[in-house]
């Protein structure tokens, strides 16, 4: 347990303290008064009066600097003590003697200054306090039988300088163990607070992470509906064509059964197209090549119905290295980049896919010429919900940029408002050395 106060709390418990002295001082002069008019006997009793109202200002100046949150002669209680001393012993010699009932201010004194001050200081009180009594039972003399009760009364100020000055240490170890315990609890306090906030994220998170793949997995549904629905007409579609172009039609109608046919075939490449990309994502890692994923993306892209009007070009080289991760996963980050590129742009934009090697690190760039970021939205851009789009859900770049960094990337974005926006995903590359195998090269424009 410590017991060393800070300079705050000292100040805190001075100020404390001062107020019990300053009522303590007010009181002894209230009776001070009382004695010195009530009784009869007294050796000069104006002079009793007159040092009382010197007394009286001494208690004023204390309770003015005690109102200013201050405490009056703080840095020299053994000055205070001394002029107590004399203070007590001329209230003491004018008054009836060494039975002058003036005497127990010498206690009210040491318990003052064994409240506010250190033992130490008290006990030098102390000291001083029976000089002014031996000086008191000087200047009465020997006719007085001043030195008599001499003993009693040191001995009784002895007693209550120790009483009061270990009452004080006590009450200061307590308030001092009591801060401490006080300024524990806070920390806890708030790194409570913080754990808590960290978990509050961490579950935002993955419930965007659980909605997002919600979604995803809807849209595997869906897909994989549609192709059960629309897949078994187009089948008895197809071999009613084929059974007719068997049968040997006039060259008008095979020209157009061939037609028929091949848009036909067409359809079900399609259906097969994003059926195959609607399954499930596998969480499965393996080494990836960002070209066939890229490929991929673009496949997948040409049938949303904005990405005809957009030019995308690709820049992507045929000897990156591989990087290990999900595929399905980059799958759905570089197309979530493209789809948002496609939304920014307006008709005849022009949106790119660049891949780079660096040292390290193989580096994706989507690029488009859009209305690029508000600069409001850039604190909000990567965070869960944040969507300007009325039928967005916000959890794109916040799921992509937590799988980029889970697989040890990276994923950050410039923009100039009304010019576009460049989004770069940085991943890992396979170590230098590790086979390299022939990659298929995705260049050109999708329409
Ligand atoms: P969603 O596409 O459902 O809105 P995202 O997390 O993918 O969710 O995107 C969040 C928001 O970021 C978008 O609504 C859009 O305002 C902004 N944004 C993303 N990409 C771009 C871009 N290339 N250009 C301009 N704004 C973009």
């Amino acid at each position: 347990m410590t017991t060393s106060l800070k300079a705050s709390d000292r100040l805190s418990w001075e100020l404390a303290t001062e107020s019990i002295v300053v009522r303590i001082r007010w009181f002894g002069i209230a009776m001070g008064y009382v004695l010195a008019l009530t009784r009869t006997g007294l050796h000069n009793a104006s002079a009793v009066c007159a040092f009382l109202a010197l007394g009286a200002g001494y208690a004023a100046l204390d309770t003015a600097f005690h109102r200013m949150g201050e405490v009056f002669l703080i840095r020299w209680p053994l000055f205070v003590s001394s002029m107590e001393s004399i203070f007590i012993a001329l209230l003491c010699y004018h008054d009836t003697g060494m039975d002058s009932p003036f005497r127990w201010y010498y206690l009210l004194s040491l318990i003052c200054c064994a409240i506010r001050s250190r033992p130490a200081v008290a006990w030098t009180t102390f000291g001083l306090h029976c000089l002014s009594l031996v000086a008191l039972a000087w200047a009465l003399g020997q006719g007085r039988s001043a030195w008599s009760a001499l003993p009693l009364t040191v001995a009784l100020l002895a007693w209550v300088t120790w009483a009061s000055s270990a009452l004080a240490s006590l009450l200061k170890a307590t308030g001092a163990s009591l801060e401490q315990a006080n300024s524990e609890l806070e920390l806890h306090g708030a790194d409570l607070e913080r754990r808590v906030a960290e978990r509050s994220a961490a579950l935002r998170a993955s419930q965007a992470r659980v909605i997002h793949q919600e979604k995803m997995a809807a849209f595997g549904l869906l897909a994989a509906g549609i192709a059960h629905e629309v897949g078994n007409p187009l089948a008895a579609l197809s071999s009613l064509v084929q059974m007719l172009q068997r049968r040997g039609p006039d060259p008008y109608t095979a020209e157009k059964l061939g037609l028929a046919d091949r848009q036909l075939g067409r359809i079900q490449r399609t259906i097969r197209e994003l059926v195959d990309f609607a399954r499930p994502a596998s969480p499965a890692m393996g080494r990836v090549r960002l070209a066939e994923v890229v490929e991929e993306v673009l496949g997948v892209a040409k049938y949303y119905h904005r990405t005809g009007d957009r030019a995308i070009t690709t820049d992507v080289p045929d000897d990156l290295p591989a990087v290990t991760a999900p595929r399905d996963h980059l799958t759905q980050i570089i197309l979530n980049l493209v789809f948002n590129a496609i939304d920014a742009t307006v008709k005849g934009g022009e949106i790119q896919l660049i891949v780079r090697e660096e040292p390290g690190r193989v580096v994706l760039t989507v690029r488009d010429d859009g209305r690029g970021i508000a600069p409001a939205d850039r604190e909000r851009l990567f965070q869960p919900y944040f969507t300007t789009k009325p039928r967005g859900t916000g959890l794109g770049l916040f799921v992509s940029r937590q799988i980029v960094e889970e697989l040890g990337g990276s994923m950050d974005y410039a923009s100039e408002p009304g010019r576009g926006a460049t989004f770069r995903v940085v991943m890992p590359a396979e170590a230098a050395g590790e086979a390299r195998p022939h990659l298929l090269v995705a260049e050109g424009v999708v329409s």
